[in-house]
């Protein structure tokens, strides 16, 4: 489970961030998870409130996240793809010469305080 030590990344980004701006209290971190990356949205959410609660600066500060919609693209037809969908095979000409545009992502989209 390593959604924990994500958290413990994101909790320490955003602190760094409020501090610097002054910010007393962060009340929510919108976050953009790609479809395909190794996050487990609602573990991450568990985590979230269990890690971020014992620190004063964010206590009942909201986890959101977006869901970014995974991509790939085929270099034999310059077409893209969903990747859920059809995996690393190009569904319009069968090629695997593929890879992913995006959809991989973890990171700090915004901090709202
Ligand atoms: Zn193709």
């Amino acid at each position: 489970m390593h959604e924990l030590g994500i958290v413990f990344y994101i909790i320490r980004d955003v602190k760094k961030v409020a501090e610097e701006n002054g910010a007393e209290h962060v009340s929510a971190v919108v976050m953009d998870i790609g479809e395909v990356s190794t996050v487990v949205p609602h573990y991450l959410t568990d985590c979230w409130r269990w890690a971020a609660d014992k620190e004063e600066m964010l206590k009942g500060c909201e986890l959101r996240i977006n869901t970014i919609p995974a991509v790939t693209h085929c270099d034999e037809c310059g077409k893209d793809y969903p990747t859920v969908k059809y995996g690393k095979k190009c569904p319009h000409c069968s090629s695997d010469r593929t890879w992913l545009l995006k959809g991989n992502e973890v990171e700090i989209k915004e901090i709202i305080v």
